[in-house]
């Protein structure tokens, strides 16, 4: 039965000698598909898998176990803006991990589109990793919360940003000492920052990289997740600063 398919490339992975297992990010999801002899330099669709590839796929479904065999693969645009950047490489690299995770239908195809829409306009990789990241919790249901505090709810003598704990915490409920007022007004400006508000963000680096530490932190601890590619982009963001 033939199928077709249009979206990004997120991901492929080697299989055999010369053919690749490649997930693409659809509008309603994530699809895995086999694309047989594209790692031969003679292929004809190797150019429609590159990671992050926008193409249309012609695909061979199995009727026995729903398998799909990539016929013809056809590059519609490849976003060339990120080649040069080692920094967009690392985050687009990162978001392509988490929407894999996430594997949801039409809000990960969104995200996705938006966080290349901001690269190619040229914006921060910082903010555009960190829209990422709170994208990521807040599918988790790990959402950081600067509104009030996350243990007794009172917006009053907000003292301590925790990321263990979910966000703000007031002094009654903290035990641990209290953070500096423009530390806290930092954590809660990077903790609402989206795709949609990026040009508004301007927060000092140390602040900014804590943040970005601190977000990775409890998606290991809380959620489990390990990205793979978060070290080379911590020392990437280190070394461009
Ligand atoms: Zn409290």
């Amino acid at each position: 039965m033939k199928e077709k398919y249009v979206g990004y490339v997120l991901n492929s992975i080697d299989y055999k000698d010369s053919d690749s297992l490649v997930s693409v990010l659809c509008e309603d999801g994530v699809v895995c598909l086999r694309a047989r002899g594209v790692k031969k330099p003679t292929s004809k669709n190797a150019s429609s898998v590159m990671n992050y590839a926008y193409s249309e796929f012609e695909v061979n479904k199995s009727l026995k176990n729903g398998f799909l065999t990539l016929s013809e693969g056809r590059l519609i645009k490849y976003p060339s803006f990120i080649n040069n950047n080692l920094e967009y490489i690392g985050v687009i690299n990162l978001v392509s991990e988490g929407l894999e995770i996430i594997n949801d239908k039409g809000d990960s195809f969104k995200c996705f589109v938006d966080c290349l829409a901001r690269m190619q306009e040229g914006y921060d990789s910082k903010y555009i990793l960190i829209a990422f990241l709170n994208y990521f919790l807040r599918k988790q249901g790990c959402e950081l919360n600067s509104d009030e505090c996350v243990s007794c709810g009172g917006k009053e003598r907000i003292v301590k940003f925790s990321f263990e704990d979910g966000g703000y915490l007031c002094r009654h409920c903290c035990s641990l000492g209290s953070d500096e007022v423009n530390y806290l007004h930092n954590m809660r400006v990077l903790s609402k920052v989206n795709c949609d508000n990026i040009n508004k963000v301007n927060i000092d680096f140390n602040d900014t990289y804590l943040y970005i530490k601190g977000v990775f932190s409890i998606i290991e601890s809380k959620i489990g997740v390990y990205f793979k590619s978060k070290n080379f982009l911590l020392r990437v963001i280190r070394e461009e600063k």
